[in-house]
């Protein structure tokens, strides 16, 4: 079997802006002057663990810190056998109103086609599309026609909504060619960092007015997996991926919900309905940074259970954003020891061949 994990990061502290983490924490947190004293008096005054969070936290800081994404990504392949396939899903996380970046997004595109060189296939770099940049598609098509990327990500919570029409000729191109999209979708994770304006407040396509509330909370808007009716009404056949099927939190929502309409419904459902609606053959959804929380592994075994989701449900880990809990390969093992062996293969080989196959 030849693994694929779908969803790796490998972009260093030079790819993420200055304000990234409220007053420059993780700038803090990735140097290795200020961690490695500060770790060493913490686990003298607390349990002497290697394991405790902090050495997690500053073991997820120090792999962003290293020299370069070729650097990290020889790391995250030492996690597993040879031959294993990772797509790697760049960031452009320039028009979040987080200060600039050190490497701009276009360095970074350029890194990444470089490491692809040397690793061929075992890389599968996916290139972030933001709306707000000029001229979005042709960048995209460039990378994928002349630098072999294999896909497109996307992260609305950086303050877009996916239905944002600037976003129309790339949706129009990666339908054609079965690119495959990657879209993070779930309530945690980075957003946006400017104020909430007034204009904000109306929904581009109802016309509602939304409640006023924290930037961390108004990004839940922007991610909120209902917006893809409108994408997928236009565009039906698109090849899309919901990142983390709606996140951790809303895996236990949907733990906890009844069925019934007094019920609020959980983004996991949105999405798996989204997913066995028969107009839209095309969806996945990615288990990254969910089953590192081993109490939701049961409700992944029961979705593989169901004859469609079992075949739109990729292997992914979130490499190395999840190493503030857990390391690679203890959970990356976790999830191999925690299916069948038969559950195993689907997620890893037989969906990601199916998702990252495009008709070029
Ligand atoms: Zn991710």
């Amino acid at each position: 079997m030849r693994i694929h994990n779908c969803h790796t990061h490998i972009f260093t502290n030079r790819c993420v802006p200055d304000h990234f983490l409220k007053f420059g924490l993780y700038r803090l947190f990735s140097n290795d002057s200020f961690t490695r004293p500060l770790g060493r008096f913490i686990n003298t005054v607390t349990s002497g663990s290697c394991n405790d969070i902090f050495d997690q936290y500053t073991a997820f800081a120090n792999i962003g810190n290293f020299r370069s994404q070729e650097a990290i990504f020889d790391f995250l392949a030492r996690h597993y056998p040879k031959g294993t396939v990772f797509a790697v899903l760049s960031i452009d996380m320039e028009y979040m109103g987080a200060g600039k970046c050190q490497v701009s997004f276009e360095k970074q595109l350029e890194e990444l086609a470089d490491i692809r060189k040397i690793h061929g296939d075992t890389i599968r770099p996916f290139i972030c599309a933001d709306p707000r940049r000029p001229a979005i598609a042709d960048l995209v098509k460039r990378y994928i026609e002349e630098e072999g990327f294999a896909g497109v990500k996307l992260y609305p919570a950086l303050g877009f909504y996916p239905f944002d029409e600037r976003l129309y000729d790339l949706y129009s191109y990666c339908q054609n060619h079965a690119i495959p999209v990657m879209t993070h979708c779930s309530a945690i994770g980075i957003h946006f960092n400017y104020p909430v304006t007034r204009e904000m407040l109306v929904h581009p396509k109802t016309g509602a007015q939304l409640r006023k509330r924290k930037k961390a909370a108004f990004a839940e808007v922007y991610s909120h997996p209902e917006n893809y009716a409108y994408v997928l009404d236009r565009f039906p056949e698109l090849k899309l991926c919901f990142s983390h099927l709606g996140g951790s939190k809303e895996w236990h929502a949907y733990l906890a919900t009844r069925w019934d309409e007094t019920q609020p419904v959980s983004w996991l459902k949105v999405i798996t309905d989204l997913i066995r609606n028969d107009r839209y053959p095309n969806l996945y959804g990615d288990i990254a940074y969910v089953v590192n929380d081993p109490t939701l592994m049961n409700l992944l075994k029961a979705l593989l259970g169901d004859r469609l989701l079992r075949s739109r449900i990729l292997l992914g880990t979130d490499f190395y954003i999840a190493e503030k809990d857990i390391s690679e390969r203890a959970h990356s093992i976790d999830i191999r020891g925690g299916l069948s062996p038969d559950d195993y293969r689907q997620i890893a080989e037989a969906n990601p061949m199916c998702f990252l196959s495009t008709r070029y």
